[in-house]
């Protein structure tokens, strides 16, 4: 695969799929930017060479050509992003998006619309992908957030640059740190899984299991192992059709020598509210009535002891209901942990949905090695799979 640090783009069209998927509120301000933010250094490096991006992104789930879900709405931010004024096509393709790009030149950014304005875009419309690709010189895919869609802009377009397609620096770094956990990464390798279901992490644990010196098990899910076990689990969170799933991942762990770390005790609530009261529990104990809803001391006592003696950390999942002040403790301490074995040397990857947002949410972003801009994109990933983003930029 091509970065785009092995190309000069003077005097070059270039067409740059970008993940602009941004939050907006009712009132149609972007709620966070951070999207943007992470695609500035392929439109700099770009404009520096001489280049014009052409930018190209979808925003949320619009059913056809929908105002609501209209670019024009993100078209000041990306401004005061790159400080550059934005050409706004208002269409994806027609006259006008091919004469405002044939009148742009060296310095200057054009915007497309919504892509999914067209429903070619979802459906990898061939014809779609080719008209697209004449709008540029060259293509840059820097939209890991949507690198497992086979979609017309972030796969099928690329078989019309057989020498000019690149990954943009997102994508690249994405990629890298996916590698270097999974395949590259200092030994004692640390897998961190929490989150609420086993079933919806059991493709990830299977492809770890291969990867990993240690694994903990926590958040919601472990109660899945603890009732397989034999344990009382009160109230807890549990898939009972998942119970021989679960011993069947202790059985490979020891197959495979990976040291499993289960909570021990837990943080229980006598119902499923900030509110509501508590007491530690041990894991196997918990009175009917009550619920798991965070690790306990001992717990977490257990899992910095691992992640601190790990060089390389990847983190998915809460091990709380960490949404409820009362229940964040134990994802709060386990971040802290990761950064602090960050500090002293580790590889520390994030990734996928709600770890990412516990992240932000108790600013650890700056502490950890990489906090992946991909859900779904991540967690497939980290099921092994070969996305078709990244797949057509190396074929
Ligand atoms: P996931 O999307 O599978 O990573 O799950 C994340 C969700 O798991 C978060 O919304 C957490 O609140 C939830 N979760 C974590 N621990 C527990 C628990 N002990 N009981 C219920 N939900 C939990």
């Amino acid at each position: 695969m091509n970065s785009i640090y092995q190309n000069d783009f003077k005097n070059q069209k270039v067409l740059i799929r970008v993940d602009f998927n941004v939050p907006l509120s009712n009132e149609k301000v972007v709620t966070d930017n951070s999207r943007i933010v992470a695609a500035k250094k392929t439109i700099d490096k770009i404009l520096k060479d001489g280049g014009t991006p052409i930018l190209m992104s979808h925003l949320g789930r619009p059913k056809g050509n929908d105002p609501e879900f209209s670019l024009t709405h993100i078209v000041k931010d990306i401004e005061r992003v790159l400080g550059v004024k934005v050409k706004f096509t208002n269409e994806v393709l027609g006259e006008k998006t091919t004469t405002v790009v044939k009148k742009s030149g060296p310095g200057e950014i054009v915007l497309l619309e919504n892509l999914r304005f067209c429903p070619e875009e979802k459906n990898g419309d061939l014809k779609f992908a080719e008209e697209l690709s004449k709008l540029g010189d060259s293509y840059v895919n820097d939209a890991f957030g949507t690198a497992h869609r086979a979609h017309a802009s972030t796969s099928i377009i690329a078989s019309f640059f057989p020498k000019n397609k690149f990954a943009g620096e997102l994508l690249l770094k994405e990629v890298e740190s996916i590698h270097k956990v999974m395949n590259t990464g200092k030994k004692p390798v640390l897998g961190i899984l929490g989150g609420a279901k086993v079933s919806s992490k059991i493709t990830i644990i299977n492809n770890i299991m291969d990867k990993v010196d240690k694994l903990i098990i926590g958040g919601g899910m472990a109660f899945t192992f603890i009732k397989a076990q034999g344990g009382q689990i009160g109230d807890s969170i549990c898939e009972e059709d998942k119970t021989s799933l679960a011993l069947s991942i202790l059985e490979k762990a020891k197959e495979k020598k990976v040291e499993i770390y289960l909570p021990n005790d837990v943080v229980c609530a006598n119902q499923f509210s900030n509110e509501a009261k508590t007491q530690i529990c041990p894991i196997n104990n918990i009175p009917s009535g009550w619920q798991g809803m965070d690790a306990g001391p001992s717990s977490l006592s257990n899992f910095k002891e691992a992640i601190m003696s790990s060089k390389t950390i990847l983190w998915n999942g809460p091990v709380g209901v960490f949404e409820m002040e009362n229940f964040s403790k134990g994802t709060i301490e386990l971040g802290e942990y990761i950064s602090k074995s960050t500090k002293l040397g580790a590889f520390s990857l994030v990734g996928g949905g709600d770890s990412v947002a516990a992240v932000k949410q108790f600013n650890l972003q700056d502490k950890v090695s990489y906090v992946s801009t991909g859900g779904g994109a991540m967690l497939e990933s980290l099921e092994g799979k070969t996305l078709p983003g990244i797949k057509a930029l190396t074929q």
